[in-house]
């Protein structure tokens, strides 16, 4: 599971969630508000991975918190669905987002809007950027977005598409970092270097957890903050449960 955390800063230091003696996150912002809530990407101890992505910042509750959730409770993808599925009946609306979940077994992506659900299922691979594939909702984005200002979904797509080509003929891990690091059209890794924007965004994080399933799935983070093609991966274990020694060690390594 890979993702570029992209914001209209050039600097962000994450915050991590060490409460959990069974799961770890990143926390999310809420792009409204600036303000930390519920996991930005996060891994449990069943091995099940989950990650999210912004498309529109409403005013209602931001979506890291059902991240979060799924993280916490879930150990399938049925599970993950199920949660999600439920969030969306309570009608407690969210953010709008897309989100990733794996586990060893499955892979399933979720769009989410304010009333709405999709999901997609795949046995290979999944792609979300900043816009909905499934929910025909790209149009109606405007009208939704209350500060009327949301940025063009061209770029996204393009993200998307590359992401897919490259994806198709990826082999290993490496071909992974590689796309992190890409600068095709429409670059993965994101410099922030224009005033229009599409291209205002720069690379804040970029993550790659990796999962070995042994007796127990063997969990290693990848982390580099800053644009990748520039800041260096560091690597470590999670291992749960995570005891006070194991999470201080994450902070020590942690690029912050
Ligand atoms: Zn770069």
């Amino acid at each position: 599971m890979f993702k570029n955390k992209d914001f209209k800063v050039k600097s962000h230091t994450d915050e991590l969630a060490f409460e959990h003696s069974h799961a770890f996150g990143v926390q999310g912002v809420n792009l409204r508000t600036k303000k930390t809530a519920g996991f930005s990407i996060g891994v449990n101890q069943h091995g099940l991975v989950a990650v999210n992505s912004n498309i529109l910042a409403t005013p209602d509750s931001p979506y890291d918190l059902i991240t979060e959730r799924i993280v916490l409770e879930a150990k399938t993808i049925d599970e993950t669905v199920k949660i999600c599925e439920r969030e969306v009946k309570g009608r407690k609306d969210y953010q709008w987002c897309n989100m990733v979940v794996a586990t060893p077994e499955q892979l399933v992506a979720l769009e989410l809007t304010s009333s709405e659900l999709a999901t997609a299922q795949s046995n290979d691979y999944l792609v979300r950027t900043n816009h909905h594939i499934i929910l025909k909702t790209n149009e109606d984005i405007i009208d939704a977005d209350p500060d009327k200002n949301r940025q063009n979904i061209e770029h996204s797509k393009i993200r998307f598409n590359n992401t897919n080509k490259i994806l198709k003929v990826a082999s290993d891990v490496k071909d992974i970092f590689s796309l992190l690091k890409s600068h095709h059209e429409a670059a993965i890794c994101r410099h922030g270097q224009s005033s229009t924007q599409d291209l205002s965004y720069t690379t804040v994080y970029s993550y790659l957890i990796t999962i070995h399933i042994e007796k127990s799935p063997k969990i290693v983070f990848n982390v580099a903050k800053g644009p990748p093609c520039q800041h260096r991966f560091v690597r470590f274990n999670i291992e749960f449960p995570l005891i006070t020694e194991k999470c201080k060690q994450i902070k020590q390594y942690y690029p912050f």
